[in-house]
């Protein structure tokens, strides 16, 4: 039998963005318990007619697990639902870990996280043959402390692809400590906010004017921000294919001509 409790990823604004399955669950849901942002709330309203709901942006997690355990008592099917992706960045591990000592049994439904939202409204690939074949996610410290080996200026000496999460209100810093890394005032950059929204806006640049614009276009949250010379490949044109449709490359699927 599938578990009573869903954790379902409601990916990154679009309604139609979120999986099959997530979207199932949100039919069947008794209760939801949504965090407050307007993508969930739009997908509350489309699908979980139907659920009573609960905005966690008040609630403790006590609370939301009290929610969560009188549900599971009373039979009810409820789903947490997370932007994006809830493994990332989603403070949904404190809440399987107090599942998990109440015996509580859930399963986790991926979404699309912003990462990819935004990578699409580039149409950009995030990893080019001989320019780099590492993305990482990661964000600024904030209140939410980060690592000291995962400093965003220790780690922008890799000089790989970038995704940022939630730092579009400190550009002015992350740009700092992009510089003191591989990347120069040359290299390129993108902020996407509110991917896949009617209302998505893009800005391209480099690092040199990267915090003015963000700044004028009034941008501070709900936005991602890509490092990286990848993004130089749609101006500058492509180094290498890849190697998966070269001709001469045999592979499992295919021999090569050579
Ligand atoms: N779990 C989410 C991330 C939650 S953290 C995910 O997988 O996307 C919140 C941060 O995600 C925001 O500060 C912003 O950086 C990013 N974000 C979420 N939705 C976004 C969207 N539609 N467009 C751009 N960035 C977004």
């Amino acid at each position: 039998m599938a578990p009573q409790v869903s954790f379902v990823g409601a990916g990154p604004g679009a309604t139609d963005l979120i999986t099959i399955r997530g979207a199932r669950l949100l039919r069947h849901a008794d209760v939801v318990i949504f965090a407050g942002s307007l993508v969930d709330r739009e997908l509350v309203r489309r699908y979980a007619v139907k659920a009573d709901v609960y905005d966690s942006a008040a609630m403790t997690l006590t609370e939301v697990i009290t929610v969560i355990m009188d549900a599971v008592h009373d039979g009810k099917e409820l789903v947490r639902l997370h932007t994006g992706d809830p493994a990332i960045y989603g403070a949904i591990q404190e809440q399987m870990d107090a599942l998990d000592r109440l015996g509580i049994e859930y399963q986790v439904i991926p979404g699309v996280t912003s990462a990819f939202a935004a990578a699409a409204a580039l149409k950009q690939e995030l990893t080019l043959p001989e320019v780099s074949q590492t993305v990482i996610f990661t964000r600024i410290e904030g209140r939410t402390p980060v690592p000291e080996r995962e400093k965003l200026s220790e780690i922008a000496r890799i000089g790989a692809t970038m995704v940022i999460y939630l730092s579009a209100g400190m550009v002015e810093n992350v740009v700092e400590q992009l510089l003191c890394g591989a990347y120069t005032l040359e290299t390129s950059a993108a902020v996407v906010c509110k991917a896949s929204w009617e209302d998505e806006q893009i800005i391209r640049c480099t690092l040199s004017d990267l915090a003015e614009k963000v700044r004028k276009a009034g941008i501070d949250r709900q936005a991602l921000i890509i490092v990286g010379d990848v993004l130089a490949a749609r101006r500058e044109g492509l180094k290498a294919r890849s190697l998966l449709y070269d001709e001469d490359f045999s592979h499992g699927f295919r021999a090569g001509i050579a």
